[in-house]
């Protein structure tokens, strides 16, 4: 992968800017002198000596295991001797980086969790590495550690805007990416890989490390080392996420992670073991380089946990002993006892029974019990003929519940009152036990089916609720319009705001320039709608190019722009950058593949924050009326506002 010139020229200016993440010391030193191809060990060695925390990762390296020290390595130029002088400069590169930032001053960048990360990162692909053989075990290190230097570069690049976007959407997000290019032209995979090559790190590193995260788009070849390592950069960062989570979320990301391992041909036993290793490792580098660390329940251990959960919800357990599957909760109300009680013994055997003998019994006994089934007599003591049934269809869940009235005679006013009072079936007394059994039997499947359907209403809703949520947050994140690649109305309003609050606080000028093609509707008349696309698409492109590269520009409406520019006046609004846009699209000619030609101008009105324009909505007004006075006075100008 070669980075394309414009990429490079960026990186040559965040470069210049003196922004960028970069080895200081004695890493700086190691850098420069091993470019040189006579550098010998001896000189190499009396710099590492210089630093003890650089001289204590070497012999910790040249000791460690599958290093293949024959004896106890305790000098620098021994270290050297086994492990390289390439090895030697990237862990003096690593250890300068963590030292000077593992703090900074981007507010929702999480300076301890990346280092956390990004060494528990660096010591799975030291051990992948160790079996797979594509990197040096220590050239796996550094890269796994390495691997994300990008996210950093962006936080210490643009601290202000890189921590708003972190706030709005989730880093961790697969399209993520999209979202730093809209806001920086760039994106932390394109900046690691850019850093990595400026570091003079081996090709297949900078490769692998820009398609880490999306090794299915890579475009190397299946068996080849670059796959090989790529998939492997994949999964140890998925391994080290799993080192930064709880214990719950470890759980929940294992069948993942066993998948992924499987496809490097890891089985479950192998990463097991590997993962007791990497707990290790990760500890001890946590101590040696100050690293954030924490101590983790085995894998074998979460394993366990997650079968016994899924066993127990399987086989029906759950903490308190349940009921049978087809037993409900029933109340018998009566004024006569003993037949509540002869009901009751019946019913019991199989359900949770209830009884009571009065009215007001009967309703405490609902709201206490809340039972699925009520058998009731028509009258109960204190109360009308069907007042129980009616009061309690009245009561929360009352219409759910299934009610068998119990009736003295079979007369028609009697079954008439009791089906008007909320009854669901009947009995006549005296009953048997058959009859009463067969009943309740019909009553439980219609309360279980009005449950199902419920919950399953209940599911209905959470999931249209969740995908409501979904919706709102794909919303946020639809900050693009299509047709031109720039931000959209939407993200303009917020970025403005944003700007604006920023320009209080501070105190410094604000100025934005409203952009409108000039006889736009004459081009859609003249070339077809499909003419003006290409049109806008051109004029778009012309402009950011145009722009410098802290200005945001957006596309507001059909043929109108809106570019802010922070930290500058009206007259360098206008003066500068505005004349500067006119001049680019009235000399460019836009033209297609298909034969298609078309020149443009643009109109712009220039406003800026002032004691005039004391809110967002008049400087927009401002600019509007700007634009206005551009086309009246000949349009391809720039006016200001008055
Ligand atoms: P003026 O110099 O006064 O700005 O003249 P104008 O013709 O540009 O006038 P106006 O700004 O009112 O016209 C905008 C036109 O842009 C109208 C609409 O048909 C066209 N338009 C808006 N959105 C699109 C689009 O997405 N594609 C194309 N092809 N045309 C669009
Ligand atoms: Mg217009
Ligand atoms: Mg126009």
């Amino acid at each position: 992968m070669n980075m394309p010139e414009r990429e490079q020229s960026r990186f040559e200016q965040f470069k210049t800017s003196g922004k960028l993440p970069s080895p200081t010391g004695v890493a700086l030193t190691l850098m420069s002198m091993t470019q040189s191809e006579d550098v010998t060990i001896t000189e190499v060695a009396k710099v590492v000596q210089a630093d003890p925390a650089l001289l204590g990762r070497v012999l910790k390296f040249a000791n460690s295991p599958g290093i293949g020290a024959r004896r106890s390595v305790a000098t620098a130029f021994d270290g050297l001797s086994i492990l390289g002088l390439a090895v030697v400069r990237q862990l003096a590169l690593g250890l300068s980086i963590i030292s000077n930032y593992s703090e900074g001053s981007c507010s929702g960048f999480d300076y301890r969790r990346f280092w956390s990360h990004s060494l528990a990162a660096g010591c799975a692909s030291q051990l992948l590495c160790r079996s797979s053989k594509v990197l040096t075990p220590e050239d796996g290190f550094s890269c796994g550690m390495l691997s994300r230097v990008g996210r950093l570069a962006l936080a210490t690049l643009f601290p202000k805007e890189y921590g708003r976007l972190l706030g709005v959407a989730d880093s961790s997000r697969d399209d993520f990416y999209q979202l730093e290019r809209k806001s920086f032209a760039t994106d932390h995979n394109e900046l690691t890989a850019a850093l990595l090559q400026d570091w003079k790190l081996p090709k297949i590193m900078v490769d692998a490390a820009y398609y880490q995260e999306n090794p299915e788009a890579a475009p190397f070849e299946a068996g080849s080392r670059h796959y090989a390592l790529v998939h492997q950069l994949h999964f140890a960062g998925l391994w080290a996420l799993m080192c930064v989570s709880d214990d719950a979320t470890r759980q929940a990301m294992l069948p993942r992670f066993f998948e992924h391992g499987q496809k490097l041909g890891l089985d479950k036993e192998t990463l097991i073991g590997m993962d007791a290793e990497l707990t290790h490792d990760w500890l001890e580098w946590g101590q040696v380089l100050n690293v954030p660390v924490q101590t983790l329940a085995p894998i074998a251990e979460l394993e366990e946990r997650a079968l016994k959960t899924s066993y127990l919800a399987a086989a029906g357990y759950h903490s308190a002993a349940r009921p049978p599957a087809d037993s409900c909760s029933i109340l018998i109300a009566d004024n006569d006892a003993a037949l509540v009680e002869s009901v009751a013994a019946v019913l019991k055997k199989s359900h949770q029974v209830r009884t009571a003998t009065s009215g007001e019994e009967a309703l405490h006994a609902l709201t206490d019990m809340n039972p699925d089934i009520v058998i009731t007599d028509l009258t109960l003591p204190g109360m009308d003929a069907g007042e129980f049934l009616r009061s309690m269809r009245g009561l929360e869940g009352g219409s759910e519940r299934y009610a068998i009235v119990t009736l003295a005679d079979e007369d028609e006013h009697s079954v008439a009152t009791a089906f008007e009072a909320g009854g669901n079936d009947y009995l006549v007394k005296p009953f048997n036990t058959r009859a009463l059994e067969a009943r309740v039997s019909a009553g439980r499947r219609i309360v279980t089916l009005k449950q199902e359907v419920k919950r399953e209403m209940q599911e209905v809703h959470r999931y249209v609720k969740e995908l409501a949520t979904a919706n709102q947050r794909w919303e946020e994140a639809a900050f693009t319009d299509i047709l031109t690649g720039l931000p959209n109305r939407r993200y303009a309003m917020e970025r403005l705001k944003q700007e604006w609050a920023s320009a209080v606080r501070s105190n410094r000028p604000l100025s934005c320039l409203l952009v409108d093609i000039d006889y736009f509707k004459h081009v859609n008349d003249t070339y077809g709608h499909d003419g003006g696309d290409l049109v806008l698409h051109s004029v778009a492109t012309v402009l950011k190019a145009t722009l410098r590269t802290e200005d945001v520009i957006c596309r507001v409406g059909g043929e109108e722009f809106l570019v802010i520019c922070s930290d500058t006046s009206a007259s360098a609004a206008a003066d500068g950058v505005g004349k500067r846009l006119n001049k680019a699209v009235a000399e460019h000619i836009i033209a297609s593949d298909a034969g298609f030609r078309a020149r443009v101008t643009i109109s712009i009105g220039v406003a800026s924050r002032s004691a005039t324009n004391t809110t967002i909505d008049a400087l927009l007004k401002a600019a509007d009326v700007a634009v206005y006075e551009a086309k009246k006075t000949g349009r391809n100008r720039v006016c200001l506002a008055k």
